[in-house]
């Protein structure tokens, strides 16, 4: 390792711990006037006097204050519900914004010295260590030792990882109370963006956007010499940062609703809720311009984009979920299965998850114009579900925590329902085909080893059997692996795009299945 490499690995460690350490520090006190600066007219007489045990007494840490949060707010709601007065039961959940509020610690008091020493310890560590990486030696992708890693072949490095990424996961989308701290460090960001306070969500985006630009420049370095490597990373690179993070933001400061213009439904789960409709109808011409955008996307642009060149225009150039699969969760896209077995589980579970996504969406849809007459608040119970399994539990939690034990793609090739949608157009009406000149394979196999969506590519090389498979994402890797050139993604026309007579290679002869 070279010594810039070694810095910039001390660098990111040192942030990385600051950065996990952050949510320990400070004192919690809550005060009357906290309470109803931060509740709901509805709520805050009641709250006030629920919480007025808490008031004045200082709480050491985030734990013990949500402890008693936890009792006095949960005594009163529990008591309601064992006599079914369902209606004076409050469902909001105010554990966060009290936290934030009731919160007083060095990070609070000095964001930006703190968010240096955190999250920005982390980024210029990262890209020291990548910025210089591979220069001694000719370009060629290395994967070099990867087998042996315990980072990259679920070692115990790879599990501790995994271990972080869900346990941050767990927290960011069902206890995010407990990482106010961290929110409180990036407060000044969000204030001059949007004018507005940050939340979790406003915390992850910035991470999540700094850790696919930092992992980019690994990218550029380990693909140098690749061409469409290099597009594919600016391209998603520019998607995440200007379209996913940048633009909402600033929608928000011209008083706009909160917008990606690149998300799609059905991967965009609540685009067709009941108050995303009512914010779009509200929101003047431009809600308007929203809501018909993003319909186009779903009914003209999906179908358009993906007849001519793929689903890779979105889930390997656009997406932000792809985004991150292929810049932080490169190093894992060797763990994807492979099997026959895994094959046939994605096809049942991703289609599975996009036929649920257009029932709720329908049954919302009827619900919203029938007045709720319909089936009343059913439809929030269903959204509920669907939010807690599918746009938490298995998109996040999963989909991110999992890249060190089941590959980059778990979540893009198991259950996004978008992805399901680009690939059945993707199979059955585009021009899309990775080619192989069978002839040229030496079966060493890298092609499939290093294909995210587990596709064994060599299997299709070796009978030189175009590849037309609805998963796969067009990344390009298995063709930038390949030692011969076997393999070509290639956009054509449809006219023998499908092989279905392949060379057959036996045991003891080779014959044309024709
Ligand atoms: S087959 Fe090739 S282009 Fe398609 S997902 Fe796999 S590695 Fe990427
Ligand atoms: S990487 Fe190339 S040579 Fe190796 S098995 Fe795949 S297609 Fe054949």
């Amino acid at each position: 390792m070279k010594t810039i490499e070694k810095i910039g690995l001390g660098l990111f460690l040192i942030g990385l711990t600051v950065f996990t350490a952050v949510p320990f520090f400070g004192t919690y006190t809550l005060t009357e006037e906290l309470v109803l600066a931060n509740t709901k007219d509805i709520h805050q007489e009641k709250m006030a006097e629920i919480l007025a045990p808490m008031y004045g007494r200082e709480f050491g840490s985030n734990f013990s204050f949500l402890s008693a949060f936890g009792e006095n707010f949960n005594t009163y709601n529990d008591n309601l519900k064992a006599q079914q007065l369902w209606d004076q039961v409050i469902w909001d959940d105010y554990g966060f914004a009290l936290a934030k509020a009731a919160a007083s610690s060095p990070v609070r008091d000095n964001p930006w010295l703190w968010l240096g020493l955190s999250i920005g310890l982390a980024v210029l560590g990262g890209y020291l260590y990548n910025f210089r990486q591979y220069s001694d030696e000719p370009t060629g992708i290395k994967n070099n030792g990867i087998f042996h890693s315990k980072l990259k072949n679920r070692g115990w490095l790879g599990m501790i990882t995994g271990g972080y990424l869900i346990l941050f996961y767990i927290l960011l989308y069902w206890f995010p109370a407990y990482l106010v701290n961290l929110v409180w460090l990036v407060e000044p960001v969000s204030r001059m963006l949007s004018g507005g306070p940050a939340s979790q969500w406003f915390l992850y985006g910035l991470v999540y956007t700094l850790a696919i630009l930092v992992m980019g420049v690994r990218m550029f370095r380990k693909y140098r010499g690749n061409k469409y490597q290099q597009l594919r990373t600016a391209s998603v690179m520019f998607f995440q940062t200007a379209f996913a993070f940048l633009i909402p933001e600033i929608l928000v400061l011209l008083n706009q609703p909160y917008f990606d213009f690149k998300n799609i439904w059905p991967l965009d789960y609540d685009f067709f809720y009941d108050y995303q409709i009512s914010t779009f109808l509200s929101g003047g011409g431009m809600g308007m311009f929203m809501l018909i955008w993003g319909i186009l996307l779903i009914i003209v642009g999906v179908p358009v984009f993906t007849y001519f060149f793929g689903k890779r225009w979105y889930c390997s150039w656009v997406c932000g979920c792809g985004g991150l699969a292929e810049t932080v969760g490169d190093p894992f896209r060797q763990l994807s299965d492979k099997s026959l077995k895994a094959w046939k589980y994605e096809r049942w579970i991703i289609h599975g998850v996009l036929v649920l996504a257009v029932v709720m969406t329908a049954v919302t849809i009827a619900n919203y114009f029938s007045g709720f007459s319909f089936l009343g608040n059913f439809t929030n119970q269903l959204h509920s579900f669907y939010g807690f399994a599918i746009g938490s539990a298995f998109a996040g939690v999963v989909g991110t925590g999992f890249y060190p034990f089941m590959g980059n793609r778990v979540w893009c090739r198991f259950g996004c329902p978008l992805a399901a949608y680009l690939g059945i157009v993707q199979r059955f009406k585009s021009r899309f085909r990775i080619t192989t000149n069978g002839g040229q394979c030496i079966s060493c196999g890298n092609c499939s080893t290093y294909c995210e969506m587990g596709i064994d590519v060599r299997a299709y090389a070796q009978k030189g059997q175009n590849i037309v498979r609805s998963s796969c994402v067009g990344c390009g890797v298995c063709s930038a692996v390949c030692p011969r050139g076997v393999l070509k993604l290639e956009n054509g026309p449809e006219e023998n795009r499908i092989i279905d007579l392949p060379i057959i290679i036996g045991n003891d002869s080779i014959k044309l299945n024709a």
